[in-house]
């Protein structure tokens, strides 16, 4: 069931006090990429609610880094392709890249100017929502890209920050909430 898959997706969650600065718990997906139980577990409740949700999806974008890891095997469980959004510098050829704000200082998220077509129907995935700033980002590279933004999707989300509000109006999806 459900309950029993997201029960052992929990129990592989590692909470680190203080990293990697003081006053931020780092959840720990390694545990999870290491039971393949539990990442088939991941991957199949992803692939449930974007086969309920949404009767067509084109592609699945991944957030650099950790979105690389679950977003390529849910792209295949689709079907479908996958498309990596990176930090900036890491991608050949032409790309096209929005800065945003970090908790401290800025970041540029950046994609293959090819990388997805005008109209395409996208997924975006990472592995943790904290502020949104990140996916935030990753959704206006795609609608500058005329993408089609149809939801979120991330392992664990941290409710206090209220990541899901800045996101509105696209749906976000997490297994876990702390
Ligand atoms: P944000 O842009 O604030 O939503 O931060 C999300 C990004 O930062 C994701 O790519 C996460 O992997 C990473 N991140 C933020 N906070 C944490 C945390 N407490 N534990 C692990 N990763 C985090």
């Amino acid at each position: 069931s459900d309950d029993c898959r997201l029960d052992l997706i929990k129990s592989l969650v590692r909470a680190f006090p203080d990293f990697p600065k003081k006053g931020i718990i780092f959840r720990d997906i390694c545990p999870i990429l290491k039971s393949p139980e539990a990442l088939s577990a991941v991957i199949s409740l992803f692939e449930q609610h974007v086969r309920e949700k949404f009767q067509k999806v084109d592609l699945v974008v991944g957030l650099d880094a950790r979105g690389f890891l679950f977003g390529p095997l849910l792209a295949q469980r689709l079907g479908v392709g996958f498309v990596l959004v990176r930090k900036k510098g890491k991608l050949p050829g032409a790309t096209v890249s929005v800065a945003y704000d970090l908790e401290y200082g800025k970041a540029e998220a950046e994609i293959q100017e090819d990388a997805v077509s005008p109209g395409q129907k996208v997924i975006l995935i990472d592995d943790l929502l904290a502020t949104g700033g990140t996916l935030y980002a990753a959704c206006a590279l795609m609608q500058q890209q005329r993408a089609e933004v149809l939801g979120c999707l991330v392992v664990m989300e941290l409710k206090d920050l209220n990541g899901a509000d800045k996101l509105k109006p696209h749906h976000v999806h997490s297994l876990l909430q702390y």
